[in-house]
């Protein structure tokens, strides 16, 4: 249900076991997991207006990010649909590489992808979304009671999860000039950050960009290269068949010379260099200044000019991200090919914001201090939608599962990108803006974009945040897809009849399967279905399935070597409140940075930044000796149960 700011008194009588505060793309995941999970649920945001809004690119996905997506997606979360109803124009990057490194992106319409995550949002069910700052969130003995929004409205609530983004203490950098706001027009949030450093959170500032908008109608687009997108389009989610909206092309244009003398005489101008901004930018989307001061010897940088929707003349010009003061903005895009006469909807700017240092989050994203407090988003450290969003989702479903009363749900490293991103902010926190990037992920060759669903929805559907429709779909997909598997590795031949029939193999009098065949260069499903006429029968995404699966056969296998390895030292639980002081043989660093992390796995302490290979031996002996203790005081204690059982019988 749906309420407006007419309903405004309403909200205070009823109680919810979740509120979600934040309508940007953390918020809009935590508030449907929570709800699709069966708990009452409110997100409360500002505007209805800017939920879903694409505060920088109007892009979804890329490399490492669209993996986020169609994980996202694998558990029925909202960002793959509503991005597969928005866009118009989808590319998936890095198609002639590996599988395991190819990201599905999708330029996006703006207002579609507005209007299609508000749509989505109102069919949840248990799902209230009332338009409101919150000013407070009330703590009481450690735990949330209840949020309280600037008008002093009451909204009590067992959990909260905060996913405020760029607003917490938000500042606008352009030039000289400095206004206080959550993004370009907002309010920022002001009263809730305050609420945040009492209660002992540690926090710092970090800042990102966005460059100005143009106005198409002003750009001189011939000349410039056209980049149309794939055709057919790839969607994003398991569940889309087709996509609706008429496909568009982005435009590349580069900086110059000139461009690069203007930037450097106004260096001093810029708010990160002239020491105006403290908070460190998120290195691998550096704004123009940045590169030219970091990239002296590069003579023009790339720019897609992406358009923002189809019924609208705003350009973005992606690559030129930009705190410059406005007139010199002017200056230095006029001297971009396409754009000598350009005019701005809109300058580019920065923007500067508090955050909370993730070591303070458990990996289910609760903090570790405030019981019931969850954060997502920008505002633990990372940047780019397809991060907060999916850590949204497991915000919203681990503070379901926590109203509940059930164990977190925590996807490990070697299960999906986001336990590769969780484990990264809670185990070693962020020192610039946190991006998702496929070298991030040890095991990348089974974390695929194409095989999120394989991994993740089995997940999903035992804890309950799937809907019925994809479940269904996702069984009858498993039910053809072990099919296909099974025929590939039933259909053999020798190399004596394989040569017979035209095909180069080693002739070793081993017979093989077709799944074995499909490995050689040269040999793939259509040639195979040829001989095995079966195996023309499966549908496209079945058939490349098979083909990725005998692709990655070899390296796959090395690597479940690995990730065996690799879960024997998360099966080994520390306990929670473990008194490292008491822990023999470690150097007081190490002791400090363990009792801060708290990690809950000896791979988890492992992976802390500074944690010795001597440390891990000390670590793991006093565990050991923790667990044989415990076990000798529960056979010391049963045995003596048995006695007095045996006494009493007597
Ligand atoms: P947001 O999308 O910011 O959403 C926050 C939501 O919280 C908003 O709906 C807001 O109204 C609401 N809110 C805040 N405070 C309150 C309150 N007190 N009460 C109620 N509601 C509240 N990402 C990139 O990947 N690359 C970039 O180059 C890039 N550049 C950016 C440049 C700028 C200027 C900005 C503003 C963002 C940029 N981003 C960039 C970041 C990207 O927009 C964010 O990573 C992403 O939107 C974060 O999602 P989120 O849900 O955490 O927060």
């Amino acid at each position: 249900m749906v309420r407006g700011m007419s309903e405004i008194s309403t909200i205070g009588g009823k109680r919810y076991d979740i509120v979600v505060i934040g309508g940007g793309h953390a918020g809009c995941e935590a508030a449907a997991a929570a709800a699709r999970m069966g708990a009452a649920t409110l997100l409360l945001t500002h505007k209805f207006e800017t939920i879903g809004e694409m505060s920088c690119n109007p892009a979804i996905g890329g490399l490492g990010k669209g993996h986020l997506v169609r994980e996202i997606d694998a558990l029925d979360g909202l960002m793959g649909q509503v991005a597969d109803a928005a866009g118009i124009q989808f590319r998936v990057l890095n198609r002639r590489k590996g599988p395991a490194v190819r990201g599905p992106r999708a330029q996006a319409d703006r207002r579609l992808y507005r209007n299609a995550m508000r749509a989505r949002l109102a069919e949840v069910p248990q799902l209230d979304i009332y338009a409101a700052p919150a000013g407070d969130i009330v703590i009481d003995g450690g735990q949330v009671r209840a949020v309280i929004t600037e008008a002093g409205e009451h909204i009590p609530c067992g959990r909260v999860v905060l996913t405020t983004g760029t607003f917490l203490n938000g500042l606008i950098h352009m030039g000289e000039k400095r206004v206080p706001a959550g993004r370009f027009g907002e309010n920022p949030t002001v009263p809730l950050a305050a609420r945040l450093y009492q209660t002992g959170l540690t926090m710092g500032r970090l800042k990102t960009g966005t460059p100005p908008r143009l106005k198409g109608e002003t750009i001189d687009w011939t000349g410039l290269d056209a980049q149309p997108g794939d055709v057919p389009p790839e969607p994003f989610s398991f569940l889309t068949t087709e996509i609706a909206q008429p496909q568009t092309a982005c435009h590349i244009t580069t900086t110059t010379a000139e461009t690069h003398r203007i930037i450097r005489e106004n260096i001093a101008r810029a708010p990160m260099f002239s020491g105006q901004i403290e908070g460190v930018g998120p290195r691998y989307c550096p704004s123009i200044e940045d590169k030219v001061v970091r990239f002296a010897e590069k003579t023009g940088h790339q720019i897609f000019l992406e358009p923002e929707g189809l019924d609208t003349d705003w350009i973005y010009p992606n690559g030129i991200s930009t705190s410059m003061p406005e007139a010199v903005q002017h200056a230095f895009v006029r001297t971009i090919p396409g754009l000598e006469k350009v005019e701005f909807y809109r300058p580019g700017y920065a923007i500067e914001y508090d955050y909370v240092d993730p070591r303070e989050l458990r990996p289910s994203l609760e903090t570790k201090k405030i019981a019931g407090l969850f954060l997502a988003g920008q505002i633990n450290g990372t940047t780019g939608y397809e991060e907060a969003a999916a850590q949204g989702l497991l915000a919203g479903l681990n503070a379901a599962l926590s109203a509940g009363g059930g164990e977190a749900f925590v996807p490990d490293r070697a299960s999906a990108y986001l336990g590769v991103m969780v484990d990264d902010l809670t185990t070693r926190g962020v020192s610039e803006p946190y991006r998702m990037f496929t070298s991030r992920a040890e095991y990348r060759l089974s974390l695929r974009a194409d095989n999120a669903d394989q991994r993740l929805t089995d997940l999903g559907i035992a804890l309950g945040c799937v809907g019925r429709e994809r479940a269904a779909r996702h069984q009858e997909k498993m039910a053809e897809l072990t099919r296909a598997r099974a025929c590939v590795r039933d259909l053999t031949m020798t190399p004596n009849e394989a040569a017979a029939k035209g095909l180069t193999i080693n002739q070793d009098g081993v017979r093989r399967s077709a799944h074995d065949l499909l490995r050689y260069p040269g040999i793939d499903l259509a040639r195979l279905a040829e001989i095995w006429p079966a195996l023309g029968g499966f549908s496209p995404k079945i058939a490349e399935q098979i083909e990725i699966d005998a692709a990655y056969a070899a390296y796959i296998e090395r690597q479940d070597g690995d990730i065996a390895a690799f879960r024997r030292d998360e099966a080994l639980r520390l306990p929670e409140n473990l008194d490292y002081g008491t822990v023999a043989g470690l150097s007081t660093e190490v002791r400090q940075k363990l009792t801060r992390i708290a990690p809950v796995t000896l791979g988890q302490a492992a992976r802390i930044e500074g944690i010795t290979p001597a440390a891990m031996t000390a670590l793991l002996a006093h565990v050991k000796r923790a667990d044989a203790g415990r076990g000798r005081r529960g056979r010391r204690k049963a045995a003596a149960a048995g006695a007095s059982t045996a006494q009493s019988a007597v």
